[in-house]
């Protein structure tokens, strides 16, 4: 067994790092902004008043629609759009035909949104926006002579059993994309990690909602990337939750378990709970007798799959489960456990390495946890 290694923090640049946990419904975060051009009159008018009322009753109480107007930051209700309607078109007829505001609006909130354009002829600042890489989730509906986008952007037809179609397809492809993240626990039934993205399972089926848990600079907002039967992309936003990995719960160790693990992380031989024969520091499975794979050693935690944290006290040993694939070691250090991408991973250049070069312990002194006193260790089982 190895010694119980230490870490050394060296690069004082790192960014703060957060490990939050994500969760997402393809559902109920389904937004949409739909945005109308009130300058339209006649049978424009009416096929853009047809759209929003017809929209207005089919949609999923799942889906959150917004309305808006061309040139304005006014955001009105769908539900509302039978009663109102035509006085909100009345209230904007004088507006610029600009996307800015709209798209200034949602981004100040942090909302990523699906942006649906009604109306005909050009709007005036899109080139002002082709940087900023919304336009994969923007579908232009009209179909008159004069196109929204000056013909840059495919346009259909305006028709909202069409575009809820087109909405709700089917997902091909999801994966979780940010810069510079490092997932700590994820659902394995659903979720693939390759070194670099997590990607959800050709065969997952309902990826409807879940959660995943990852470390990250703060400030940095991963995101979920969806590709759809019908070949759009989606972006959505995932949110934070206070959740982590561990119980807020220390079990205290039973005196004969604490005696023997305390001598194992000072480095000493201990008497083996399970043989009774001497065996060196840092070993957690008995090996005497015919199993290959051999047996916990602490019963306390036998139970448990991969991680359990230690403390020591002034009585003896603490002990919690510890959920999840990734464990945080310190600010830039995080171990991970996870068959062939196991092992210790260093943020470095903005991206999280694996060590190879590393001998992997099984023990590790925290540095800090939670900003908690005391010794604290984690163990991999
Ligand atoms: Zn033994």
């Amino acid at each position: 067994m190895k010694e119980n290694c230490e870490l050394n923090e060296v690069d004082l640049d790192l960014p703060m790092m957060e490990e939050r946990t994500f969760v997402f419904s393809l559902e109920s975060e389904n937004k949409v902004a739909v945005v109308l051009d009130a300058s339209t009159s006649g049978a424009s008018r009416t096929a853009i008043r047809t759209f929003v009322l017809d929209l207005a009753v089919k949609v999923s109480p799942n889906q959150y629609f917004s309305l808006w107007f061309l040139g304005s930051q006014e955001r009105y209700s769908l539900q509302d759009a039978a009663l109102h309607l035509d006085q909100w078109f009345n209230q904007n007829l004088d507006r610029l035909k600009l996307i800015g505001p709209i798209l200034e609006s949602l981004t100040s909130r942090g909302e990523v949104a699906t942006i649906v354009i009604a109306g005909e002829g050009p709007i005036f600042d899109l080139a002002d926006w082709e940087s900023e890489n919304i336009f994969q989730r923007v579908h232009f509906l009209g179909g008159s002579s004069t196109s929204l986008s000056e013909g840059k952007f495919p346009e259909k037809e305006l028709s909202a059993d069409k575009f809820l179609r087109t909405l709700n397809s089917p997902v091909l492809q999801a994966k979780i994309v940010g810069s510079s993240f490092i997932p700590l626990g994820w659902d394995e039934n659903v979720w693939e990690w390759d070194g670099l993205t997590l990607a959800a399972k050709r065969t997952t089926s309902n990826l409807a909602n879940g959660s995943v848990r990852l470390l990250c600079p703060e400030n940095t907002q991963p995101q979920l990337h969806l590709l759809q039967r019908n070949q759009k992309n989606q972006t959505l936003e995932l949110f934070a939750t206070s959740e982590t990995g561990t119980s807020a719960d220390w079990y205290s160790l039973p005196a004969n378990e604490a005696t023997a693990l305390l001598k194992s992380l000072n480095g000493q031989e201990f008497d083996c709970l399970k043989c009774g024969q001497k065996h060196p520091a840092m070993q957690f499975r008995c090996y005497e007798g015919t199993s290959i794979l051999g047996k916990p050693i602490f019963a306390s935690f036998a139970g448990e799959q991969c991680f359990v944290l230690l403390r020591e006290t002034s009585n003896g040993v603490d002990w919690k489960p510890y959920r999840g694939q990734g464990l945080r070691l310190s600010e830039s250090r995080v171990w991970m456990n996870c068959d062939l991408l196991s092992g210790i991973y260093i943020f470095q250049d903005g991206h999280w390495i694996l060590q190879r070069d590393n001998v992997e312990c099984n023990v590790y002194k925290l540095e800090f946890f939670g900003g908690e006193d005391g010794r604290f260790y984690a163990v991999k089982l």
